[in-house]
C-alpha cells in the first residue's frame, strides 16, 4: 500500500473579500509529483504557502507524512514541516558557492559531507561545487536550488513556477532533468504552473484549479482525454466544441455519428480534441481553412464549417493546407460529451 504524504482537508484561504482557496480536498501518495495547475490568480501560489506554513488557513486541516501541520488550533512554523522548497527565482545566496549553498540547511554532523557530495551527484553537480551562483548557467542553478531543498531529505518538495526563468529552449531539458533528479531522489513534489504543457509532461498527476476550487485532479492522460468541464478542456489543450444529439454511445453532430466516451442521451456539447480530426480536400466540402499554425513536429490547422462553427485539426508535418482551402471533415473520436 502506497503511503498518503500530503492530505488537505477541507482547506480554505481568504483574503479580505477575496477567497483565495475553497474549501480544498487534496491527497497525494509518497513519491509522486503533482502539478497544481491554472490561471493567474486561481489559488495555486497560495496553496503552496498554505503547505509550506507561510500562510494559516482559515478552516481545514493540512496532514504532512501523517502528522497534522495546520489546522485544529496547530500551526507547525515552516522549518519543522518536512518541506523543501524551490523558489521562481531559484533563491541561491549569491555570496555562497555551490556546495554551501547546498550545505546551508544541513545539521552540522557527521554525515553532512556525505551527504552533500550524494546530492551533488544526484543532482548532476559534481565539479561545481565551487562555483559561485552567477557562474551557472539558468539550468545549473535551478538544479542547485534543487539540490539544496533536497539536502535535508523533505517529506516533500515544493515548487513554485520552477521554469519560468528558463528560455523556451532550455525549459523542455531542464524539465527532465529536475523529473529524473526528483524521481532519483524517491521524492513526493508539488509543483506551481499556469502552463498546461509543464503540468502535461512533467506530473504523475494534475489537479486543475479554478477561482479557488480544485476543479478535477486525475493523471495527465484522463485529463487531458475526460476534462470534467468545458474550462478544464480548454485549459489542458486546444478543444473542439460542437452541438450534438447523443444516444448512448453515439452523438450526432455537424461532423456525422461520433462515438462517445460515456454514454449520453439528448442535445449535449460535444468535446473533441484537434487531433480526433481528418481532413479531406473537396472543392464540395462543408469547411473552409482559415488558417495554419505550423509547429516543426505538427501542425494546427484552423477551419470554419459553412454553418459557422470554428475548428482546429491537429496535423503531422506533411500535408500542406492554406487560407482558402475547401475541406471535408470527419472524426473519428471518441468524443467526451457536456450536458
Ligand atoms: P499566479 O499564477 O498569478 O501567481 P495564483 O494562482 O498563484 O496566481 P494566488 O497567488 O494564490 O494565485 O492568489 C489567489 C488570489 O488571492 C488572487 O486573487 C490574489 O490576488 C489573492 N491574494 C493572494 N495573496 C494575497 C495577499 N497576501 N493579500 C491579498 N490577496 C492575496
Amino acid at each position: 500500500m502506497s503511503e498518503t504524504i500530503v492530505r488537505l482537508s477541507g482547506v480554505s484561504k481568504r483574503f479580505g473579500p477575496v477567497e483565495a482557496v475553497r474549501n480544498l480536498h487534496l491527497t497525494l501518495q509518497k513519491g509522486r509529483i503533482l502539478a497544481l495547475l491554472g490561471p493567474s490568480g486561481c489559488g495555486k501560489t497560495t496553496t503552496l504557502r498554505l503547505l509550506a506554513g507561510f500562510e494559516r488557513p482559515d478552516s481545514g486541516e493540512i496532514e504532512i507524512a501523517g502528522r497534522t501541520v495546520a489546522g485544529g488550533g496547530r500551526h507547525v512554523p515552516p522549518e519543522h514541516r518536512r518541506v523543501g522548497m524551490v523558489f521562481q527565482d531559484y533563491a541561491l545566496f549569491p555570496h555562497l558557492s555551490v556546495q554551501q549553498n547546498i550545505a546551508y540547511g544541513l545539521p552540522r554532523d557527521g554525515k553532512r559531507a556525505d551527504r552533500i557530495r550524494e546530492v551533488l551527484a544526484l543532482a548532476g553537480l559534481t565539479g561545481l561545487e565551487d562555483r559561485m551562483p552567477h557562474e551557472l548557467s539558468g539550468g545549473q542553478q535551478q538544479r542547485v536550488a534543487l539540490a539544496r531543498a533536497l539536502a535535508p531529505e523533505p517529506a516533500i518538495i515544493l515548487l513554485d513556477e520552477p521554469f519560468s526563468n528558463l528560455d523556451a529552449a532550455l525549459r523542455a531539458r531542464v524539465r527532465a532533468e529536475v523529473r529524473e533528479i526528483i524521481t532519483a531522489a524517491g521524492t513526493t513534489a508539488i509543483f506551481v504552473t499556469h502552463d498546461r504543457e509543464e503540468a502535461l509532461s512533467l506530473a504523475d498527476e494534475v489537479a486543475v484549479m479554478l477561482d479557488g476550487e480544485l476543479v478535477q485532479s486525475a493523471p495527465p492522460e484522463e485529463l487531458y482525454t475526460r476534462p470534467v468541464n468545458r474550462e478544464v478542456a480548454t485549459l489542458v489543450g486546444e478543444a473542439n466544441f460542437l452541438p450534438a444529439e447523443a444516444r448512448g454511445g453515439h452523438a450526432r453532430c455537424e461532423l456525422g455519428e461520433v462515438p462517445l466516451l460515456q454514454d449520453a442521451r439528448g442535445p449535449v456539447e460535444i468535446m473533441l480534441r484537434p487531433e480526433l480530426l481528418r481532413l479531406h480536400p473537396s472543392e464540395n466540402g462543408s469547411a473552409t481553412v482559415t488558417g495554419r499554425e505550423f509547429y516543426g513536429h505538427d501542425q494546427l490547422v484552423r477551419l470554419r464549417l459553412d454553418s459557422g462553427t470554428v475548428l482546429a485539426c491537429r496535423l503531422g508535418f506533411g500535408p500542406r493546407f492554406k487560407p482558402g482551402d475547401r475541406v471535408e471533415i470527419s472524426a473519428s473520436g471518441p468524443a467526451v460529451a457536456y450536458g
